[in-house]
């Protein structure tokens, strides 16, 4: 297979003398939507962190379109297309959704593409459409991970990271967003999702992780491992 887009070797993370990541090797190519699944604490969002530039690590290396990333801005990141949906959404509360969405475009400046990807985001979401003037601050849990999808995707990115995207969302809204998941992947999008639904995650996904206490126990086609005994019976319920 080619170089990876993203090449995660050995990485470390601690938090004071706590080892959140205890040395994990994880590999994204272009146009995969690879995932990692584990349990609470297991240590998904640390290793998301690590990626965007928010959290120092202590040994091992990240590379991104072969090049290392350590010591390298969110704001540099995310000009060089690697996007972050965070866990908690991160949105502005006291701005409307459309002007959460043009946060998005905040570094293109191609005005009429701008509109247009706006107007592809609105027919993913129409609910965003209908609600475009209201404040970001009064929507719905569900509505507001739709927004911080739409306005990640308007950045354009190259590599788009989501965070937990069905955390604490009716099973309806779930739905919706692994529609447009799968959707922005089969267009040929790479994505790394990390998520505690490990059954959606997998029937979405080429490949897969499974992280536990800080490494990575398990990993492997995706289809494969949702017919993994040790899966179905850890991350499955059964
Ligand atoms: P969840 O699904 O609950 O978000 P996770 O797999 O994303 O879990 P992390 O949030 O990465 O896990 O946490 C990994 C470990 O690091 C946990 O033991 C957690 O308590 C610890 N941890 C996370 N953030 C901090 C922090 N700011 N300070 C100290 N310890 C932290």
């Amino acid at each position: 297979m080619s170089e990876a887009m993203l090449s995660i070797k050995g990485l470390q993370v601690a938090y004071g003398g706590i080892q959140a990541v205890k040395g994990i090797d994880i590999d994204i190519h272009e146009k995969e939507l690879v995932t990692l699944i584990g349990a609470n604490g297991a240590g998904k969002t640390t290793t998301m962190k690590a990626i965007t530039g928010l959290k120092t690590w202590t040994g091992g290396d990240i590379t991104y379109m072969g090049q290392s990333i350590r010591g390298v801005p969110s704001y540099e990141l995310l000009k060089r297309g690697l996007a972050m949906v965070p866990e908690g959404r991160g949105i502005f509360a006291r701005m409307t959704i459309l002007e959460n969405m043009r946060m998005g475009a905040y570094l293109r400046n191609d005005e009429s593409a701008i509109r247009s990807d706006i107007e592809r985001m609105f027919g993913f979401f129409p609910r965003l459409k209908e609600r475009q003037s209201q404040l970001a601050g009064t929507l719905s849990g569900g509505e507001q991970q739709m927004l911080a999808m739409a306005r990640a995707l308007i950045s354009r990115p190259k590599l788009l990271l989501l965070d937990e995207p069905s955390m604490g969302l009716s099973p309806i809204m779930v739905e919706k967003i692994f529609e447009v998941v799968r959707e922005i992947s089969s267009e040929g999008l790479t994505v790394l999702l990390v998520e505690q639904n490990a059954r959606l995650a997998l029937q979405a996904a080429n490949r897969g992780y499974v992280m536990d206490s800080g490494l990575i126990s398990m990993s492997g086609d995706a289809k494969e491992m949702l017919h993994d005994p040790k899966v179905r019976a850890a991350y499955l319920g059964e």
